[in-house]
């Protein structure tokens, strides 16, 4: 998994991340969406229901390489060489068998005929009248042909199932012939929000006790992101009531119901004691800074993942542990996930960790290379940092680490959310 050195349980009784990806990543398994095939247009960023074996070869027959003239090495004579031209070979025709001891005019991509085993680039010609040509190179056998199923051959696997298709793997089924792909259906997320404090945006704060509601919609762009179907379901009151109310709706929409803050011991604090009474919670204690509590369990029988209030701490527990359940859930395959790979650090951390840390960090070229260097403010209120950084640097814990060490930065391009 990663480096972090999170297996090791930690000492003050706190789950490490790694032993919560893994729940996480069990609990999406445990269930596979249903199929639909859609068209390559629509294919983009879904994930490969089935894997794909190609029907066909690619090329799907012996072609030119570069424009030219298509010859047989038996008519090797000494250069330079005439030959009567027989015919011209245009890309999409398909040609005659070559007359032995001419040449056919050729392009690039068109059918190499038979009796053909080379193709001489133009540049090593000259065309001395309109029916014949003077080769002025030697050439070899093979030259310039590219083979039938040079890329591919008929019954490879090309793609896997629970592959998230890119625009290569959309290519790749286009060049095979394939108009559509079989992928999971695209998971219905439900989003609720929490707080008594939250005005929505456009909207003037009244007093000094009210914040812009920002998890909202910094969920809502996250699921995009991932290829989920967000539900927005607004904001919920702080009390039972309604609590109870939205989570009971949201689970009727929803494959999954997320919602922010309210997952506290706190008395105003009800998402906990509403999803208890409606299915099963369990709350963990992660060692995840920022972060740290995250409610996980069902309403009903819909998933539900409870994230923290601080927007910093939804973004950091969204991309560490929320996102490794959806991913799962949307049937992906995990496959050097979430990429990350090791970077010096132009900082210290003197003292040692109890609980995994994801710096919010940058990358800076320096005369050494590149290092990484940490936002001013890691507070876990401040979503600026997450703005400014190229990505998360990972400390582990029980570590002091000097400059010039390195420890594994997560880009969040590698989250597929950048
Ligand atoms: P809570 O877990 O509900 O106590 O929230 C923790 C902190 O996050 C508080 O300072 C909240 O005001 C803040 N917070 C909660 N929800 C949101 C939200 N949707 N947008 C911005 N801040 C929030
Ligand atoms: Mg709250």
């Amino acid at each position: 998994m990663n480096d972090c050195g999170c297996y090791s349980i930690t000492s003050t009784g706190l789950m490490p991340v790694n032993a919560a990806i893994e729940r996480l990543r069990q609990a999406g398994q445990a269930r596979t969406p249903e199929i639909e095939r859609v068209s390559l247009v629509q294919a983009l960023n879904r994930v490969l229901a089935v894997d794909i074996l190609a029907p066909v070869d690619v090329p799907p027959r012996d072609n030119s390489a570069m424009d030219g003239y298509a010859v047989h090495t038996d008519s090797l004579g000494s250069i330079p060489l005439t030959l009567a031209i027989s015919q011209r070979i245009p890309a999409g025709v398909n040609p005659e068998p070559l007359r032995p001891g001419t040449a056919a005019r050729i392009f690039t991509g068109a059918v190499i005929p038979e009796g053909v085993n080379a193709v001489v680039m133009q540049e090593n010609c000259c065309q001395a009248t309109p029916d014949s040509v003077q080769i002025r190179q030697a050439f070899k056998a093979g030259e310039n042909i590219r083979l039938i199923g040079q890329d591919i051959r008929t019954g490879t696997r090309i793609l896997q199932q629970g592959e998230r298709l890119g625009p290569a793997a959309i290519g790749m089924l286009a060049s095979l012939g394939l108009a559509e792909a079989p992928v999971y259906r695209r998971l219905k997320v439900a989003v609720l929000s929490t707080g008594d404090e939250l005005v929505e945006p456009g909207s003037p704060l009244q007093h000094g006790g009210q914040i812009y509601n920002s998890n909202r919609y910094l969920l809502q762009a996250l699921l995009t992101r991932l290829d989920c179907e967000s539900i927005d379901l607004g904001v919920v009151a702080d009390n039972l009531p309604d609590t109870l109310a939205a989570l009971d709706k949201a689970r009727k929409l929803a494959d999954v119901v997320i919602s922010s803050g309210g997952v506290s011991v706190g008395e105003e604090d009800h998402v906990k004691t509403a999803v208890e009474q409606l299915g099963k919670l369990d709350f963990w204690k992660i060692a995840i800074k920022p972060g740290k509590p995250l409610a996980f369990g069902r309403i009903g029988e819909t998933a539900f993942i409870g994230f923290p209030g601080n927007p910093q701490s939804v973004w950091i527990t969204f991309l560490i542990l929320g996102r490794q359940f959806l991913l799962a859930r949307q049937g992906q395959r995990f496959r050097n996930e979430p990429a990350g790979y090791p970077v010096p650090i132009s900082f210290s951390v003197a003292k040692p960790l109890k609980r995994v840390e994801y710096l919010r960090v940058r990358l800076v070229e320096t005369e050494q290379g590149l290092v990484l260097e940490k936002h001013v403010n890691q507070s876990s209120g401040v979503l600026s940092s997450s703005l400014w950084a190229d990505g998360l640097a990972c400390i582990p814990v029980d570590v002091v680490l000097n400059p010039g060490d390195s420890v594994r930065f997560m880009p969040f391009s590698g989250f597929g959310v950048a």
